[in-house]
């Protein structure tokens, strides 16, 4: 068998979490090759933004990867309901030189997918996985081009079917709507997350623009991607409190809202990583960047390990993210509902809690180290 039918491991998704994964293995010394359903030219069709969190750029530094990056630092942040209550988060004042930045999918994919071929890793593009089996010391996977084994096989496929076995599934009955627009009036490098009762709204800095994550009731959210630009533009100012004046619209995808976990992401010299082993809603921007992390410890198992799949490695890693994939999943889906209600005393409670936070700078500093490094 030539070395790339037969590698040490078998990443399955050329996705931002996989090419992220195979770029570390590669750094170990571990023979990876990466497998993806889709054609070379649109492997980095991916209309969505990302907020990589302080600890995932960190990554991409020791990659050697941040510098050829385009992105946007966040060093402000504002947070506010509609009604009373709002936090407003300055990274220099929190002892960071900024929360994170913000990368297109796209130029993070395209980049990965370069730095992957500059070091020689395989990429077996148009090969979907349809099956795997494990069978000893060895998976075998399944694709039309034929049969390749490895020791451990990483799904990082980007899907998480509610059908799967151990997998807690909520369908948040939402979709999010992403583009770029101008904000007058907002400071470039802020970040802005709105909470309202069809949904959260998000402005990332984006090269003096801004992304817009926009989230709405299904059906709601269909009929705001059809509206003229001026109108939707209107929408959108209303839902971040009319605060700033927004105008050159550019595109509106749209993004069904779920959350699903797995509850234990390893079975038999399998690990899912990323969208594949929890899929988030986007109103924490933790997707990516707890996938980072889960990648972050998985590869220090990975530097002892002289078997990567063997069942010890991958319960060790399963025991290790337990922790941080709880209280993330958790804080996630729990801003994604708590802010819906309108009625009784709840708004009211919540405009409180928001005004504590402004004013405790500790607290602040708690909240801010978990969104940027997760649970330790
Ligand atoms: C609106 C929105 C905003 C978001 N914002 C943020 C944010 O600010 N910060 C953040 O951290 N996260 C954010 N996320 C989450 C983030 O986008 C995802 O967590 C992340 O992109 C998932 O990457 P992945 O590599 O796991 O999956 P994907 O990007 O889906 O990649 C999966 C790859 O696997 C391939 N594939 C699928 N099936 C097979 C197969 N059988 N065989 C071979 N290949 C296969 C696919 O072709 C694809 O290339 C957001 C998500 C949404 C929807």
């Amino acid at each position: 068998m030539t070395p790339s039918s037969s590698p040490e491991v078998a990443v399955v998704g050329a996705g931002p979490v996989g090419l992220t994964f195979a770029l570390w293995l590669h750094e170990l010394g571990r023979e990876a090759v990466v497998f993806d359903a889709r054609p070379r030219a649109r492997l980095a069709d991916d209309a969505r933004v990302l907020a990589l969190s302080l600890g995932s750029w960190r990554q991409f530094e020791r990659l050697g990867l941040a510098e050829r990056l385009p992105a946007t630092p966040i060093r402000t942040i504002h947070v506010s309901q509609q009604g009373f209550g709002r936090v407003q988060l300055d990274a220099a004042s929190l002892g960071v030189p900024f929360f994170g930045a913000v990368v297109r999918a796209a130029d993070l994919i395209a980049a990965l997918i370069e730095a992957a071929r500059t070091r020689g890793i395989p990429l077996r593009d148009e090969t979907p996985v349809e099956a795997t089996q494990a069978q000893g010391e060895r998976i075998a996977l399944t694709t039309p081009q034929g049969i390749f084994h490895a020791r451990l096989c990483a799904r990082a496929e980007g899907r998480l079917s509610a059908e799967a076995e151990e997998v807690f599934s909520r369908d948040y009955g939402q979709s999010a709507l992403i583009g770029w627009v101008h904000a007058e009036g907002l400071a470039p490098e802020s970040a802005v997350e709105r909470f309202t009762p069809q949904g959260p709204a998000a402005l990332l800095p984006d090269h003096g623009q801004w992304t817009f994550v926009h989230v709405l009731p299904q059906g709601e959210a269909e009929q705001a991607a059809a509206l003229p630009d001026a109108a939707y533009l209107e929408r959108l100012e209303r839902a971040f409190g009319n605060r700033w004046r927004l105008s050159g619209i550019r595109g509106r995808a749209l993004y069904p809202l779920v959350l699903r976990w797995r509850r234990r992401p390893v079975a038999e010299r399998t690990v899912w990583l990323g969208n594949a082993a929890q899929t988030l809603h986007p109103v924490a921007g933790q997707g990516f960047n707890l996938a980072a992390r889960d990648v972050g410890t998985l590869v220090e198992l990975l530097r002892e390990a002289e078997d990567p799949g063997s069942a010890w490695t991958l319960e060790c890693y399963a025991r290790r993210r337990a922790p941080d994939r709880q209280l993330t999943i958790g804080l996630t889906d729990g801003f994604a509902r708590a802010f819906r209600p309108q009625n009784g005393l709840l708004p009211l409670a919540r405009g409180a809690a928001l005004l504590a936070l402004d004013a405790c700078l500790p607290l602040k500093a708690l909240f801010a180290r978990q969104m940027m490094f997760g649970r330790r």
